[in-house]
């Protein structure tokens, strides 16, 4: 009798293995199961600058327990990429962190480390490798152009990576995210800045702190925590090209 429980036991530990249990609300509701449903996909995708030196420095820190950080991919400086977690699973490379309406950015979006220290522009084989992962990554999940985002953007107050280097025009070149070139156009009298930083996804909270974000990413010749003539006039052109 012992052994037969014994089996039954090992046989509900080994079904429930194989078929998790579904998560239910937390007050008592009628399951009735429907077959029509997939994975949640990621809707945005949030690049890093790792401030390493090399993958191996990297790859210790997104594995390691004590630091509870990690991404999905991370490119090297020669192009190879390495896959660490589950694009099903929510990679905690984001942290606290917000886009428009959206607080929890990590549940939202695939991460990506790029191999870098934040010193230093990023070799064309690794962008080249970008590239490639974020072209298959778009045709997977259908990721808008505007969701292609840095961990600055969707963090203002707390990051700034990727860092200055990031060559943003060349994703843009290539759909990935928003861009305007110059010359840009006069906004009229009424723009108002802050509510345009907002319209694009920034958390205005500190307006300052968005600036500077917005600028690392578009502008960062003038990067500053204060919006001049022409951070004004790129910034009311990406608002039409949201907008539109
Ligand atoms: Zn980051």
């Amino acid at each position: 009798m012992t052994l037969i429980r014994t089996s039954l036991l090992a046989l509900v530990l080994v079904l429930a293995a194989c078929a998790p249990v579904p998560q239910r609300a937390g007050i008592p509701t009628t399951w009735q199961g429907s077959p029509n449903f997939n994975e949640r996909k990621p809707n945005f995708v949030v690049m890093h600058h790792t401030s390493d030196d090399s993958v191996d420095q990297a790859l210790r820190t997104l594995s390691d327990p004590a630091r509870s950080v990690s991404a999905h991919y991370l490119v090297g400086r020669d192009g190879a990429i390495i896959q660490l977690v589950d694009e099903r699973a929510r990679a905690w490379h984001a942290g606290e962190s917000k886009w428009g309406a959206d607080t929890d950015i990590n549940s939202a979006s695939l991460g990506i480390e790029l191999d870098n220290n934040g010193r230093e522009a990023f070799p064309d084989a690794q962008i080249a490798a970008l590239l490639r992962l974020l072209a298959d990554i778009r045709e997977r999940y259908h990721i808008p152009v505007a969701n292609f985002l840095g961990h600055a953007d969707v963090a203002p107050r707390r990051k700034t990576d990727p860092s200055g280097y990031f060559p943003w025009k060349t994703l843009a070149d290539h759909g990935f995210g928003l861009w305007c070139d110059p010359p840009f156009p006069e906004p009229p009298p009424a723009f108002d800045a802050t509510a345009a930083l907002r319209a694009l996804g920034y958390d205005t909270g500190n307006p300052e702190a968005a600036i500077r974000a917005f600028t690392l990413h578009f502008l960062p010749d003038e990067l500053s925590p204060a919006l001049t003539e022409r951070s004004r006039g790129l910034l009311y052109c990406l608002y039409q090209k949201a907008a539109g």
